[in-house]
């Protein structure tokens, strides 16, 4: 058996491997069922993922040190297709209540598109059915419902919004009103304090549930106009879904500042450089190089580096407070059950495995 790391809980970060359902007609179809009956869960609170794979077809593509057909990983949790948004959150839980403590938090899906991040933080419509609600639907919920009961004990907090998107190094607000024509800039708030602000980023205070689906609603809209001018976009873009949440003791004149992101990477998947040009080139080049920048701070951090290349793409230097320090970090790998997407998924355990 060989193992390609055991991976430990170290420090703040945890990641945690979401194995999507096969889908519609991905069940009925010639889809080759081999990975996923050789992917092996535990039961409860085990924590091994296994893939293996029988019918190589491409040999070459599975090769790890010289031995093949065989990979072990190990996360702090696994979801198995079978994993309810609910039994996901349940696990989530607390990291998003520690944001309301004054901690900043990060919640990543990192994972080729069509892997299910989309699905995970934003979750999917199906008429009513509350179930198919993704995390952050259910963090706002959350933390409604916990300032609501902290209140009791002279917590009155404040509730803040922003929503943008990373589109070739590009900070595009996703709660402005139509056309954003607006260059944001990373700014730090004062020279001494880490605290990043982004100019122009429209901020929207809440102090309901209900006006936060409205922004939501709002930034899918703002999303669609730009999809139809680039196809894909979306799968091509990050999304960073950030609560401010302000708490101030009216009794103890205690106060918190925590920050809650919520972050949707764009798609994993190995784009081939060859034969695109231009504008298809540059958006390669630029998620393979921010998604590798994020793996680097994230590694940085865990082997306390002196070093930490916040700076060296937008996503990193935008969230530099939210990452390290006491944040607290949780990466979703999301993957796909598919046959024809098992390289990919290997890719992705990868990183997933080497960044902690
Ligand atoms: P990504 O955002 O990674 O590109 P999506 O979240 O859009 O992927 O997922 C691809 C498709 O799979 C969508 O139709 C989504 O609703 C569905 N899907 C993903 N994960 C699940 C799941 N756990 N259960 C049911 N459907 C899922
Ligand atoms: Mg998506």
């Amino acid at each position: 058996k060989l193992h390609n790391t055991i991976q430990e809980l170290k420090g703040n970060i945890r990641v945690f491997c979401r194995v999507r359902p096969l889908l519609g007609d991905e069940i009925t179809s010639n889809e080759d069922p081999t990975m996923i009956s050789h992917m092996n869960f535990p039961d409860d609170d085990g924590k091994v993922v296994e893939l293996e794979k029988l019918n190589d077809a491409n040999p070459n593509e599975s090769t790890i040190s010289g031995k093949k057909g065989k990979y072990d990983f190990m996360f702090d949790r696994v979801f198995p297709p079978t994993s309810t948004q609910s039994i996901v959150f349940e696990e989530i839980s607390q990291l998003v209540q520690s944001a309301l403590d004054g901690y900043n938090v990060c919640i990543f899906a990192y994972g080729q598109t069509g892997s299910g991040k989309t699905f995970t933080m934003e979750g999917a419509t199906d008429g009513d059915n509350a179930e198919l609600m993704g995390m952050i639907p259910r963090a706002v919920e959350q933390i409604f419902r916990s300032a609501a009961d902290l209140k009791e004990k002279g917590w009155q907090y404040e509730v803040e919004v922003s929503f943008l998107e990373i589109y070739n190094e590009t900070i595009r607000d996703l709660l402005g009103n139509g056309k954003d024509n607006v260059k944001h800039e990373i700014r730090m708030v004062a020279a001494n304090s880490n605290e990043v602000a982004v100019s122009g980023l429209t901020h929207v205070k809440v102090t309901t549930e209900r006006k936060i689906s409205d922004l939501l609603r709002k930034a899918s809209e703002n999303r669609a106009v730009a999809e139809t001018k680039c196809n894909k976009r979306s799968s091509r873009s990050h999304s960073v879904f950030c609560m401010k949440l302000t708490g101030r003791n009216i009794h103890t004149e205690e106060t918190t500042l925590g920050l809650l992101n919520l972050i949707d990477l764009a798609g994993s998947e190995r784009l081939k450089d060859s034969g695109s040009q231009g504008a298809r080139l540059k958006e390669t080049q630029s998620i393979n190089s921010s998604l590798a920048n994020l793996g680097n701070v994230i590694m940085a951090l865990a082997n306390k580096e002196h070093h930490i290349p916040y700076r060296n793409s937008k996503l990193t230097h935008l969230l530099q407070n939210c990452l390290g320090g006491s944040s607290k970090t949780l990466m979703f790998v999301n993957v796909s059950p598919k046959e024809e997407c098992f390289s990919e998924t290997l890719n992705s355990l990868r990183f997933a495995t080497k960044v902690c």
